[in-house]
């Protein structure tokens, strides 16, 4: 295999607009239902007396045969273009695909929108757009489905672009970062190749456009950041932290410094799998060797980065939050403990300085007395004690975490603005 980039990439939209359809068509269209599967498809078809073999009765067969247990390997759900390797990233529930977005554990690179086009704009089309939107989806291909339903009908198509388009631009989408295609995915249409019945169109077709989306930021361009998991003392070596790194990559002779608790030293050795490496990047999980430190001198929650770009200890944030459930309200006062990659910090709400609707993005209110569950807000934080964030815009991987309390996730947010300590 070639060294492709890869792309997360949510499928986003209202229930029974397509979604699930669109991905099995996407994977068989580019060849990921393996090829015994389509023909026992195939072969079970013209057994029960269907003809032919259509594409919707594998994915309703998929379906039938998740419910009875049996797992046929999709799940994955990856597929490649010309340019890109994808994954698609999984938001069954619409809590889990917030809280799974929000805090990086499935973070999108690009969207697809699937609007039906007999329908068009529905209630969760509006709430998944405004989120993908605030959690730093820049990049959105509309895929009007269903366009079988309205016999390809170009009107039809046009006015729910304008709609689509309208909404988009209110939520802060720019022109150049939105495109549209009519398909069926249930067909097929403009998906792999064409559609004859779509003469008045002449722009590309899904997978075209999924190729043209533009490249993400490697995060190995990024300033390190290795969120510190635990610390060994290892004898006849020294200190050695363990953790991930998330951006950026280390090598013997760094000079790195451990923040917030401030230290700083030069790196000896890396190890991976037991092994010495002369670097390591994204992804990576590694234990160091550092020169300069003691083992009790640092800890987890610490973030390990080069001394002359090192992690940011916040004295203060400005953070966007969804509240995913809360008993009651939440006022200002409130002191839940905040989980930003490896560290845990109690951190005060002192000011909640907007609530927007959700479905929207619009501010309801200015300084409200409280938010709960539901509700979006933009939130000023104090943590309790030193904490390393960064801004979501310049290290995401860094930007993010979960806000708990009574052995719940209260909400998921995202550092927007922050005062560094000085
Ligand atoms: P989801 O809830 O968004 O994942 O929607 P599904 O993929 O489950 O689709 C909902 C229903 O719409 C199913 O019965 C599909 O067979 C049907 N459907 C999906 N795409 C098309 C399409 O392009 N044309 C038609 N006519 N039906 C479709």
């Amino acid at each position: 295999a070639s060294d492709k980039p890869h792309m997360n990439l949510a499928i986003i939209g209202h229930v029974d607009h397509g979604k699930s359809t669109l991905v099995g068509r996407l994977l068989y269209e580019t060849g990921n239902v393996p090829e015994h599967v389509i023909e026992e498809y195939k072969k079970e078809a013209e057994e029960k007396g269907k003809g032919t073999f259509q594409f919707a009765w594998v994915m309703d067969s998929l379906a039938e045969e998740r419910e009875r247990g049996v797992t046929i390997d999709i799940a994955h759900k990856k597929f490649d273009t010309d340019k890109y390797y994808f994954t698609i990233v999984d938001c069954p529930g619409h809590r889990d695909f917030v809280k799974n977005m929000i805090t990086g554990a499935s973070q999108a690179d690009a969207a697809v929108l699937v609007v039906d086009g007999s329908e068009g704009i529905m209630a969760q089309t509006k709430e998944h757009v405004f989120l993908a939107k605030t959690l730093g989806i820049n990049e959105l291909i509309v895929a009007v489905n269903k366009m079988d339903n309205v016999d390809w009908n170009e009107d039809d198509y046009n006015k729910i672009e304008a709609e689509v388009d309208k909404l988009l631009k209110m939520v802060g989408f720019k022109p150049g970062e939105v495109q549209y295609v009519p398909i069926s995915a249930l067909e097929g249409g403009n998906i792999a190749e064409e559609s004859e019945n779509t003469p008045w169109y002449d722009g590309p077709t899904l997978l075209e456009e999924l190729d043209d989306l533009s490249r993400p930021e490697s995060p190995v361009d990024l300033p390190l950041r290795v969120p510190i998991q635990d610390v060994y003392s290892i004898s006849g070596i020294g200190t050695v932290p363990v953790g991930r790194v998330e951006t950026g990559e280390i090598r013997p002779s760094d000079k790195v410094t451990f923040n917030p608790s401030q230290k700083s030293g030069e790196v000896k050795s890396v190890e991976m799998h037991h092994e010495e490496v002369p670097k390591a990047g994204p992804g990576d999980n590694i234990g160091f060797n550092v020169r300069g430190i003691g083992k009790d001198e640092i800890r987890r929650g610490d973030v390990c980065g080069h001394s002359d770009n090192p992690p940011t200890i916040v004295d203060e944030f400005k953070a966007q939050i969804v509240v995913l459930q809360h008993p009651s309200a939440i006022t200002a006062g409130y002191t839940p403990v905040f989980h930003a990659h490896t560290s845990q910090v109690a951190c005060t709400i002192t000011n909640i300085d907007k609530k927007m609707d959700p479905k929207s993005g619009e501010v309801k209110e200015e300084n409200p007395d409280f938010i709960k569950a539901g509700d979006s807000a933009v939130v000023t934080v104090k943590p309790q004690r030193p904490m390393v964030l960064e801004k979501v815009k310049e290290i995401p991987q860094l930007g993010r975490f979960a806000i708990r309390d009574m052995g719940q996730t209260i909400a998921a947010g995202m550092c927007i603005d922050l005062t560094p300590r000085e």
